[in-house]
């Protein structure tokens, strides 16, 4: 028996992992993971795998990243954990100045939370805490874009908008206001995505309008909807729904734990409409994938709202046991000194380019129907009919098999149904990104090539973040 099958065997004795159909690992090898260096994560039988979708979107700096190992090793030596009510600690002290300094003028508080479902979880709760603190209990509804992803939690799933997690579990959900979204994939010929975004606005203009007073706040994900299969859309929409949420009295919160910190092109994806949400909310990227935080900014007006004496009850009574840990701390300190440090920003535009030379051909494929990109994130939608953007049945799980055609070619590419994307760390090479391109060509020519029989079972609808 091989390293890898014997971890995979006591693995699947014991786990059960996310977002799997755990029926899956008759057919589809688990790979059990020894070490990581960089791009690379190596098996226990020694074969290596570029991470192209950064584990999860999280790892910025590569794997086992000397910079980020040291400044952890040196915090654990010095302060573990502590309560984060009534005590303190220089590293989240530093994250919070640092993270005030960094994001748009006007966000001038962090509250932290230890993920990113439980961040959006603070930000709604913040939302309708403030509008009951200054004496407008009527809104209490959230508005949220279809195709929109936000977590899994109860309250971060009623905001998104996927059909096998609304549908499931419809009985759970908060009721929430859904407006279609300017995702440019289905702009009509000859619209560009400026123009697509802006007339799509109309829906959410109306939405306000006409629930105004009773809405809390939107809830986006700015430019990228990611679990949504990587659509994307132009930033014109993000300064349009601002002047809205002003307008009818309406908090805006953005999403930005998968597109925050470079991903975009721009250090956060606000930047580039030029405006600044009510609540921002990070993750992912954060702590350069090492280990879970998550952070809340939001402005002082919003601060203000519940600063009151003890007995009025207008505190945020809201708390996780590993709020603003420490070591998650440091290695968040140690990704910013390296994103400012290394010109990051800047240096990822060439990164970028290349990522959009080396697929240009793909544009040409008989069953892509667009290869899109923002910044450091490339999509790739595979399609049954090109002229009429049909998709694949969900059933006939292409981008699966382009999943296993990477593992036997040495990366990890994990589409999102049919959508094969990048999302690479940024110490990424430009070889690196060629040998990707190379590698998702060929998936996608071997999974588009014949017809594929179906066995259905009695799911529903496609696993989503699965490589459906
Ligand atoms: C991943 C993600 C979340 C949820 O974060 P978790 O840490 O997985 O709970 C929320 N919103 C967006 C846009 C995400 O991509």
């Amino acid at each position: 028996m091989s390293l890898n099958d014997h971890w995979m065997q006591r693995d699947l004795n014991v786990l059960w992992h996310p977002c799997t159909q755990m029926k899956d690992h008759e057919q589809l090898p688990l790979v059990p993971i020894k070490r990581g260096e960089g791009v690379w994560l190596e098996d226990f039988d020694g074969k290596r795998y570029l991470d192209a979708v950064s584990s999860w979107w999280v790892n910025v700096f590569g794997h086992a990243n000397p910079r980020i190992n040291q400044r952890i090793k040196d915090q654990v030596d010095q302060l573990e954990h502590v309560i984060l009510a009534g005590f303190s600690h220089a590293p989240v002290i530093e994250l919070s100045e640092r993270l005030v300094k960094l994001t748009p003028a006007g966000l001038d508080r962090v509250f932290y939370a230890d993920n990113g479902s439980s961040c959006i979880e603070v930000a709604l709760k913040m939302s309708f805490h403030y509008w009951l603190n200054v004496g407008k209990p009527a809104k209490k509804r959230f508005v949220t874009l279809s195709n929109s992803y936000h977590g899994e939690t109860i309250a971060a799933m009623s905001v998104g908008d996927v059909a096998l997690f609304t549908d499931t579990y419809k009985a759970l959900l908060l009721d929430t206001l859904k407006v279609p979204s300017p995702d440019c994939y289905f702009r009509p010929d000859g619209m560009d995505w400026e123009a697509h975004s802006r007339a799509m606005f109309a829906h959410m203009e109306r939405t306000l309008a006409e629930h105004g007073h009773e809405v809390a706040a939107v809830i986006v994900e700015p430019l990228i909807q990611g679990a949504g299969g990587m659509r994307m859309y132009h930033p014109v929409y993000l300064r349009l729904l601002r002047e809205a949420c002003d307008r009818y009295g309406v908090h805006l919160i953005h999403d930005e734990i998968a597109v925050g910190f470079g991903r975009t092109g721009t250090m956060f994806a606000c930047e580039q409409a030029g405006i600044r949400p009510d609540f921002l909310c990070l993750s992912k990227a954060l702590t350069g994938g090492y280990l879970p935080l998550a952070a809340c900014l939001t402005t002082d007006r919003i601060y203000q709202a519940f600063y009151d004496d003890y007995t009025s009850l207008r505190a945020f009574l809201h708390s996780h046991s590993y709020t603003g840990n420490p070591l998650a701390c440091a290695a968040a300190l140690a990704t910013l000194d390296i994103f400012e440090q290394d010109n990051v920003i800047e240096a990822n535009k060439a990164l970028a380019a290349r990522m959009t030379s080396a697929t240009a051909h793909l544009a040409d494929h008989p069953h892509v129907a667009e290869v899109r990109q923002t910044g450091m994130a490339l999509a790739i939608e595979m399609v049954q009919d090109k002229a009429s953007k049909t998709a694949y049945p969900w059933q006939e799980r292409r981008g699966l098999k382009v999943y296993q055609h990477a593992l036997q070619r040495g990366a990890l590419l994990r589409p999102l149904g049919s959508v094969v994307y990048f999302l690479p760390p940024y110490v990424i090479s430009e070889e690196q990104i060629d040998f990707l391109a190379e590698v998702a060509s060929e998936g996608i020519d071997i999974a588009t090539r014949n017809s594929v029989s179906v066995a259905v079972g009695n799911t529903q609808y496609p696993d989503f973040r699965d490589p459906g």
